[in-house]
């Protein structure tokens, strides 16, 4: 039976967490990037100078002082009263979130910051709501009790609350904000481990976005604990932006807390080479010092990260703080967020763009998330250029061509087959036979 989420009005349930709480094409602007951390520095003298450090290290400070209206945002990011009526408009549809530490990253005199564009509405939400879904992935449809998505035969996807510490512009449950926040219950928590625990064919259950870490150490504990009693969960996966948007959060007793129900993996989401700052590296090396793998998953948007220099600079940016770059991800046909879509083309130059020239641990799976629940499935530049016989005609990084003799499969190779003169035949010829 299908019971409805808590609903908690914002406010209150923002106090509670705070108690628990083609070859190498450049597409695009092809300026150089500040290096990472000093805009974090930058803007944080910039706004936040008199907060003490002791409130700053603190994510329950941050989580506390998230900018939430467009009031609030007006006093660090200059905007005409023409456009602070537009924003307001689109923020009764889709609410605004930024946490200190994110905002700080923004360059204010900028309108096409690369941060900005991700934290700070744009009208255009609103004037192309037309075009998209609001749950193109069929996400509802493939829920087996609220909040559990099974889809694919051996993993669940969980989602605990629609809370999150900064509200991505690009998401692609939007869909989730509008209706208040909401916390699953206790007994519908139960309910997906119900379904969990009997299903044997579940052996990775992944958590995420509202992200699970709004919710304090102890309730999040509570879940994970119950997971591990399953024999058959053999990996949690965490999803969560925390480490980009909030990262003083992954503190230590988060990461001792974690540590205890390995093995954990966590999924986090940069999207630009800025978003690396030393607190963020910080936080990615404590989890990784605790036994969780950290791997991104970013998505590709459009003025953002549309550019083989930013997703190299990113990558690269990423192995620095040991975090592997595992998805890029083409933008789901999410209502709201088509201004920030691009091509499907430009992902495959920008893959195509990196390859040869970085090594293979920087390059990403670039990845579309199939509408209608249909799946993730790679989409990658194609190097076969044509098949003579068996042999391939291959094209590196660089446009040289090559032949490449295909070994004979060896099912092929067992049976024996006679050539024009009666004699074993080769295992080319047995090919040809
Ligand atoms: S953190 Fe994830 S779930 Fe939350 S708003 Fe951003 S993209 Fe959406």
């Amino acid at each position: 039976m299908t019971k409805t989420p808590t609903i908690l009005k914002q406010q209150e349930t923002a106090a509670r967490t705070e108690e628990e709480p083609p070859g190498r094409t450049f597409m695009g602007s092809e300026a150089e990037e500040e290096p990472p951390g000093t805009t974090a520095v930058t803007c944080r003298n910039k706004f936040f100078s008199h907060i003490p450090e002791r409130d700053w290290n603190n994510w329950k400070w941050h989580f506390q002082h998230r900018i939430t209206t467009i009031d609030e945002l007006a006093k660090f990011i200059p905007l005409s009263t023409k456009e602070q009526a537009y924003l307001n408009l689109v923020i009764t549809k889709y609410p605004l979130s930024i946490t200190p530490h994110y905002l700080s990253l923004i360059d204010p005199c900028d309108p096409e910051d690369p941060i900005r564009k991700q934290a700070i509405p744009d009208f255009k939400e609103i004037a192309l709501a037309g075009m998209g879904r609001e749950d193109p992935l069929e996400e509802k449809r493939d829920s087996v009790v609220p909040g559990l998505v099974h889809r694919y035969p051996d993993r669940v996807l969980m989602v605990l609350t629609n809370l999150c510490p900064m509200l991505c512009r690009h998401c692609t449950r939007k869909r989730e904000w509008r209706h208040g926040v909401w916390v699953r219950t206790p007994a519908e928590i139960e309910a997906m481990l119900d379904y969990i625990r009997k299903n044997k064919t579940v052996r990775d259950v992944v958590i995420s976005g509202g992200d699970p870490l709004t919710l304090s150490t102890q309730r999040l504990e509570a879940v994970l604990s119950k997971l591990r009693k399953i024999p058959h969960v053999e990996i949690i996966r965490i999803g969560t932006r925390f480490p980009v948007v909030l990262p003083q959060r992954i503190d230590d007793e988060l990461c001792n807390m974690l540590s205890k129900y390995g093995p954990i993996w966590l999924n986090t989401h940069f999207n630009h080479p800025r978003e690396i700052t030393p607190q963020s590296a910080q936080a990615c090396d404590r989890l990784l010092r605790s036994g969780i793998p950290v791997n991104n998953q970013s998505v590709l948007l459009r003025g953002i990260n549309d550019t083989v220099a930013t997703q190299t600079k990113l990558c690269q940016g990423l192995l620095k703080i040991k975090v592997r770059p595992y998805y890029l991800f083409q933008g789901d046909e999410v209502q709201g967020t088509e201004h920030l879509r691009t091509p499907v083309e430009t992902g495959i130059k920008i893959i195509e763009g990196m390859r040869g020239y970085t090594s293979g641990l920087a390059i990403p799976t670039f990845v579309i998330d199939l509408p209608d629940g249909g799946g993730k499935i790679p989409i990658q530049p194609d190097y076969v250029m044509s098949q003579i016989g068996k042999d391939l005609i291959l094209r590196n990084y660089q446009g040289n061509v090559f032949h490449f003799r295909n070994p004979v499969g060896l099912s092929q190779t067992r049976s024996v087959r006679r050539n024009g003169n009666g004699k074993r035949a080769n295992p080319l010829q047995a090919q040809l036979l």
